[in-house]
């Protein structure tokens, strides 16, 4: 009898064993991250150290080429969501787009393989999340501080800084959950979005050090066609009293506005004094702009921070995925920019990092083609779903191992529609590749095309389209352009709607300043 009880016991162990648990996954996306100001990247200018980011990088994979289908907020969370380009899963652009809450989403099918799914912070699609157990989003952008959220349908008001508040919503969800269910955790940060406003605690907390400059801050838009020179996203023009900080965001108390007040005021009073013009004037735009964002991005750190000790302490991390990502890249002052929605490195790539325990190589970093395209499909894929025809990525499972795929993605498909506000970037498409980039504006008065070498031109500064020697090169990625648009089903023409509210072809200039 009790040698059949210890075998029986062996059995049930062995069976166990053998039976991989689905591993848990908490996927953490801020807003506007761009990879320049994460340390694990190593950009050159080090701009934060991000010790709790960097984690990730060393305890699992860091992405160098991770591509976004459209460089802006809300399409990129409805690819992250679907695994689908924007002209299949509908949310084109963020000024007339809603996403269709009853197609095909990873966490639903994550809620139907057993696991126990939440959404927390920005979510920037209109409609309400579909396929959570639990959801509580900030309505439409958020702000930074005491945010108005949405949980579960109904509105309520938190106090406190949004970055912290996502955190503790987050990992409260976690204490409260069913411990016998795997989860999906999306913790989704406002933060560092526009206009970059940091917590309290954050202000001064570089000690006023001068940031060093891109070499493409006074870039004169030479070499190239009117659209770099046409947007409106510089720190020169475009840049407002609020992302400035001049003026107090909305909705601080009378306590939160003193120490607001505290440290901007001084600063303010002596730019005033010094009366700055010209190249002056957009180097102190500068300083004052790298000093918030990257103020702002400490919080979102210590989230990360937070989180990954939550993880640990409960006995979770060697079970749990994490991985962090951004909606897209930013500009932080190359050509004279901020914001994003262009086919160029700053904006088209995000930053991403994953740990996956037994699965990702600690410490290695990945050059390979990646895109937000691929995230469904890795979750599913850790989950052990299958993976849908319909979505277009891939799981990342096999470059994680370091095990790259003979027939993995060497060339992207890229597309940005909306125009003509905000900033003003023209409609184009593309195809980029480890070196090249081919581009076609199109939707306006001026349709034209370019040609990007990024071995022999790193900033993307010429434009070499016309050169004789890049003609067989031209020929080779027309071709390649052509494959993949048919291979991912995009349309011939596009509906002017999907160029935004004010869309449709031929329009006048409009110059806008956006709040
Ligand atoms: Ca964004």
């Amino acid at each position: 009898m009790k040698t059949l009880l210890t075998f029986t016991l062996l059995t049930a162990a062995a069976a166990f064993a053998a039976v991989p648990r689905q591993p848990n996954i908490v996927f953490i996306f801020s807003d506007d991250h761009a990879y320049q100001a994460i340390s694990a990247y190593g950009e050159a200018r080090k701009l934060l150290e991000s010790p709790n980011i960097d984690r990730l990088g060393k305890q699992g994979v860091r992405f160098d080429r991770c591509l976004v289908p459209n460089s802006i907020c809300g399409p990129s969370r409805a690819t992250v969501l679907t695994g689908k380009y924007n002209h299949l899963n509908g949310f084109v652009n963020n000024s007339n787009s809603t996403f269709d809450p009853t197609q095909l989403t990873f966490p639903k099918l994550l809620q139907k393989a057993g696991y126990q799914t939440a959404i927390v912070g920005k979510w920037h699609l209109i409609s309400n999340p579909t396929g959570f157990d639990f959801w509580q989003i900030l309505p439409g952008q958020g702000v930074y501080y005491n945010p108005p959220m949405i949980r579960m349908g109904e509105q309520i008001k938190l106090s406190g800084y949004t970055t912290d508040l996502i955190t503790d919503v987050s990992l409260e969800w976690l204490q409260k959950r069913d411990k016998s269910k795997p989860f999906l955790l999306m913790c989704q940060h406002k933060a560092p979005h526009r206009e970059w406003a940091p917590a309290l605690r954050h202000l001064g907390a570089d000690k006023d050090r001068v940031y060093a400059e891109p070499p493409t801050l006074f870039d004169d838009y030479a070499n190239r066609g009117i659209a770099v020179r046409d947007q409106d996203m510089t720190l020169e023009k475009t840049m407002n009293d609020r992302d400035l900080k001049f003026v107090a965001p909305p909705g601080l108390t009378p306590e939160q506005k003193k120490e607001w007040d505290a440290y901007y005021e001084p600063r303010n009073a002596k730019f005033r004094a010094a009366n700055l013009a010209g190249k002056d004037l957009v180097r102190w735009r500068y300083q004052r702009y790298m000093h918030d964002y990257t103020a702002t991005l400490r919080a979102v750190d210590e989230s990360v921070g937070r989180v990954l000790d939550y993880l640990d302490q409960e006995g979770l991390a060697d079970n749990t995925v994490v991985i962090y990502a951004s909606d897209q890249g930013f500009y932080l002052g190359e050509h004279g920019w901020f914001d994003k929605r262009w086919i160029f490195e700053e904006s088209a790539r995000t930053p991403l990092l994953v740990r996956w325990p037994g699965v990702a190589k600690p410490g290695t970093v990945s050059k390979d083609i990646v895109s937000n395209l691929d995230f469904a499909e890795t979750m599913l894929d850790a989950a052990g779903v299958p993976v849908p025809a319909e979505m277009q990525g891939r799981s990342l499972r096999p470059i994680l191992t370091g095990k790259r795929p003979a027939d993995w993605r060497t060339s992207f498909y890229y597309q940005y529609f909306e125009w003509p506000a905000p900033h003003h970037v023209r409609p184009h498409y593309g195809v980029i590749t480890d070196r090249y980039k081919l581009v076609h504006f199109f939707g306006t008065v001026d349709d034209y095309w370019e040609l990007y070498d990024r071995e022999k031109d790193p900033h993307e500064l010429r434009n070499v389209l016309g050169d004789p020697a890049y003609a067989a090169t031209k020929v080779e990625l027309e071709k390649e352009l052509t494959r993949l648009r048919k291979e991912l089903k995009v349309p011939e023409t596009i509906p002017p709607s999907w160029l935004g509210r004010q869309g449709g072809e031929g329009q006048k200039k409009k110059q806008t300043k956006q709040k």
